[in-house]
């Protein structure tokens, strides 16, 4: 048995590195734990291309658990790209790597309830937070609210009472940002030293999707045990669809047991499972995003931050291969990751191609392969 993770630890994007009772558990498994692996193709059947310890490995599984995450959505705007500009859980994990932030004015905005975490950690820190943007509607926030039950309505209270202090504004987006200054779609323009600034999470399918994983709506198909479409693999977490920590090890232990055919322990957890999905579903209605965004770049907004390719570059493109070739809009280091969503809500393109490797690898990862 073994973990891969590209992080140089276990913890993924919540405990980022710090030591937990899950990581002290996979440890106490005899579960190995290989950090810096990169899965970057997918070499056959039941075979994985790693890049690890500065050179490409086959692996070799019998199950395979997805539990690739997600990232956030950045949607361009003008002064989108400007050095003060940072992802809301960007900024948050850049704090905890050590970016000093005590006494900087962070406006927090995007959508979703990760923008509460973000500034209750930044404040946490020292910061000041003037305002939380939220583009979603006091009155969607409301049945949010009202459709929560029990203990995540008193989680979401305790977060509120922390957070007291700062002007929550709903209904309220950016819609540009020079150096010190954010200005919204209503209300005075914010001064602030960063703007901490996305539309909630997208989930990382590159892997799910080369392996040939159902995909709908954006998020791998599974069925109750986690298992996707492919045999042997299953799926967890935030690529089943964005609904937090909580959902994430549930399903994390259902598909574990269900890999080792402990169907009892399956059982066990199933309830829960099902009620964290209405939780799903009422986050992906709550936070669904306003049309009002998809306006929001000017002609010469860049788009593609690798390759400067500008919003006028691309209006006018049938989809992401005509923009590939127009542009080479998606073509860069970061290959789309990050222009890619924002161009399939700005354009309603359908997701786009997608080829190993997938992650950046020297080219020796091809080089000398294995048979
Ligand atoms: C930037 C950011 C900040 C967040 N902050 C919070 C927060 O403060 N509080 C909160 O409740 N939730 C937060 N979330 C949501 C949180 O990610 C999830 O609720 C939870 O971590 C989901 O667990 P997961 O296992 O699905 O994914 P993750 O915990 O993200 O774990 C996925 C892991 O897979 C690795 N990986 C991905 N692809 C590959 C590959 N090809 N090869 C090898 N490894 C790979 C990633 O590096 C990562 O370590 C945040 C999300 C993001 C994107």
């Amino acid at each position: 048995m073994a973990l891969l993770d590209d992080n140089p630890g276990p913890g993924g994007q919540i405990w980022r590195l710090h030591s937990n009772q899950w990581t002290t558990r996979m440890r106490a498994s005899g579960c190995e734990f290989l950090p810096q692996a990169t899965v970057f193709e997918v070499r056959g059947s039941h075979r994985l291309g790693v890049w690890m310890e500065g050179e490409a490995h086959d692996l070799t599984y019998q199950k395979l658990i997805l539990a690739t995450g997600a990232r956030e959505l950045f949607l361009p705007f003008p002064g989108w790209t400007l050095p003060h500009v940072m992802g809301a859980g960007g900024l948050q994990a850049l704090a905890k790597g050590g970016l000093p932030i005590r006494g900087k004015r962070i406006v927090v905005a995007g959508s979703g309830p990760l923008l509460f975490a973000v500034a209750a950690y930044l404040k946490s820190q020292g910061a000041i937070v003037p305002l939380i943007a939220e583009q979603t509607t006091l009155l969607d926030l409301a049945l949010f609210a009202a459709g929560l039950e029990a203990n995540k309505f008193h989680e979401a209270g305790r977060l509120l009472w922390d957070l007291r202090a700062i002007r929550y504004r709903p209904s309220t987006w950016v819609t540009s940002t020079t150096a010190g200054l954010v200005r919204l779609n209503r209300g005075k323009p914010v001064p602030c030293d960063y703007l901490a600034c996305a539309y909630g999470l997208i989930p990382n399918l590159e892997l799910a999707r080369v392996l040939g994983c159902a995909i709908r709506k954006g998020t791998t198909i599974v069925d109750e045990t986690c298992q996707t479409s492919v045999a042997d693999v299953h799926a967890v977490g935030e690529i089943n669809g964005i609904a937090g920590e909580e959902l994430a090890l549930i399903e994390g232990r259902i598909a574990g047991y269900a890999a080792t055919g402990q169907t009892i322990k399956v059982t066990r957890h199933l309830p829960r499972r099902a009620r964290l999905l209405e939780f799903r579903r009422l986050l992906s209605r709550t936070f669904a995003l306003r049309h009002e965004l998809r306006k929001l770049a000017a002609a010469d907004t860049i788009v593609c931050r690798c390759e400067d390719v500008r919003f006028s570059q691309v209006q006018a493109a049938a989809d992401e291969r005509d923009a590939k070739l127009q542009t080479r809009c998606g073509m860069g280091p970061c290959q789309g990751r990050v222009c890619g969503p924002a161009c399939e809500f700005l354009f309603n393109w359908p997701a786009g191609t997608l080829r190993p490797p997938l992650a950046p690898v020297p080219v020796s990862a091809y080089l000398n392969r294995q048979p």
